[in-house]
């Protein structure tokens, strides 16, 4: 098989700025040993998110230029809205400056105190939207999605069983709608098979309860459907993504995932009662209802990016490129969720780095021990972030998995630049004893992982 090669060259450069090791023991020292604290000027490869970093493509700077910034019904908001309904569907479509203000409206406008609100995993933006307006937000993935080294291919899934019961059991006057997030990005970046999409959708639809996907990275998903599951290898995804949305009744987005954008979002709907409040809420948060927070520019890009993200040659070296990086970590001796997600590699912390209790935040230590080596920037997801205390004992409660994640964005480093990973990781697995653990100096009082700072043991 030939080396699968990036489907794009390089117009234009970034230069990236190369520090020694002394200098990157200082920088962390003075960050406090948080990588939310480092300046991304003093970093190399910088893998803290996928959301919002990826770089765009001549055509969709091309099509910045013609962006069209008129107050109301401009030209760039139906070209953007046009895209969105061919791929979704869906009647109404409102822009939104990002993910999380599409969600902000959609439960402003449908959920209060007692409701709840299933999905098989909610991201944490969307969590914290649902719980700000009283209600519950309730994960119910497949068993498979729990287990960390099984290889299964469709471990995003929804336990389709499970939801039935509950709905069932509970009743559903409460539950104003229901939800999947495809692809899984708070399970390991998970795909979401088809059948299980269909099944979900029967069963909210036989309880009565609209049906919403989180579609942040609905593209990624239509491939793995497309290479995973059978009856689909000859589908383009473009009709994956338009079977799957022809289940729901809406979504909402994140364009700085699979829109291929540096900002921006939006929420769509076939509700004609809904859509009204949605625009009456956007009107008041965001913006008006042609441009909801964002430039004409913007929406000309998201429109170009929707395009681009279909193409099967990008998907592919996208896909392909996360696996490779997952693969050779795991061939350096480096262990990682099973198997490698769309967006992200997941390193298992706590099997890397027996040595370091979870109350010392081997996480933590890791991504420290990774910027140190080389330069290299990723984010905890453990007891840092989730880690908490018991309330009457004070004792530390861990959170159920110390992981390290790697996000790639999209189409910004080359082949040579993983490799530099792979390696950098290999030496932080050779001097592995060393790497010691951390405790809180200063400890934030919410969402500690950004800003608060620490110091080794
Ligand atoms: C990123 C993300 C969101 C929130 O989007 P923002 O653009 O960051 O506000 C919601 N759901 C999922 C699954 C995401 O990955």
């Amino acid at each position: 098989m030939r080396t699968i090669i990036e489907p794009f060259k390089i117009k234009m450069v970034e230069s990236l700025r190369m520090t020694t090791r002394e200098e990157r023991e200082r920088i962390i020292a003075e960050a406090g040993h948080n990588l939310f604290l480092v300046k991304s000027q003093d970093v190399l490869i910088d893998l803290l998110t996928d959301s919002g970093t990826g770089s765009m493509s001549d055509r969709q700077w091309a099509s910045m230029i013609l962006g069209d910034e008129a107050y109301a019904g401009s030209r760039s908001f139906f070209r953007f809205a046009d895209k969105v309904r061919e791929i979704t569907g869906f009647k109404h479509v409102i822009p939104t400056h990002q993910g999380r203000a599409a969600e902000h409206i959609l439960f402003g406008v449908v959920t209060k105190k007692g409701d709840v609100v299933p999905n098989n995993t909610h991201f944490d933006t969307t969590r914290a939207n649902i719980e700000n307006t009283g209600a519950v937000a309730l994960d119910l993935v497949c068993p498979e999605g729990k287990n960390p080294q099984l290889v299964a291919p469709f471990k995003g899934n929804m336990d389709v069983e499970k939801l039935d019961q509950f709905l069932t059991n509970r009743g559903t006057t409460n539950v104003p709608l229901g939800m999947i997030t495809i692809t899984n990005n708070a399970s390991g970046g998970q795909p979401v098979s088809m059948d299980n999409i269909r099944r979900t959708a029967q069963v909210y639809r036989k309880h009565g309860i609209p049906f919403f996907i989180d579609a942040c990275r609905f593209a990624e998903n239509a491939y793995f459907i497309k290479t995973r599951e059978p009856g689909y290898a000859d589908k383009s995804l473009l009709q994956i993504a338009q079977e799957a949305f022809s289940y729901a009744d809406g979504c909402t987005m994140s364009a700085k995932k699979d829109a291929l954008v540096n900002i921006g979002g939006f929420l769509a709907m076939n509700n004609d009662d809904w859509a009204h409040q949605s625009q009456a809420h956007l009107i008041l948060t965001e913006g008006f209802v042609t441009y909801g927070g964002l430039a004409g520019r913007d929406l000309d890009a998201m429109a170009q990016g929707l395009t681009e993200v279909l193409e099967e040659d990008y998907m592919h070296y996208r896909i392909r490129s996360t696996q490779y990086l997952g693969e050779h970590l795991n061939a350096v001796g480096v262990p990682t969720y099973q198997p490698a997600g769309g967006h992200a590699i997941y390193v298992d912390a706590k099997a890397f780095l027996p040595h370091i209790p979870a109350h010392q935040y081997p996480g933590q230590a890791l991504t420290v021990a990774m910027y140190i080596e080389g330069g290299i920037r990723a984010v905890e997801i453990g007891s840092v972030m989730f880690g908490k205390e018991d309330p009457a004992t004070g004792t530390f409660i861990p959170a159920p998995n110390e992981l390290v994640r790697l996000a790639i964005p999209r189409r910004v480093y080359t082949q040579s630049h993983i490799d530099y990973v792979i390696e950098v990781m290999e030496m932080v697995a050779a001097n592995r004893d060393k790497v010691r653990g951390l405790r809180f100096k200063y400890r934030a009082p919410v969402l500690p992982h950004f800003t608060s700072t620490f110091e080794p043991v």
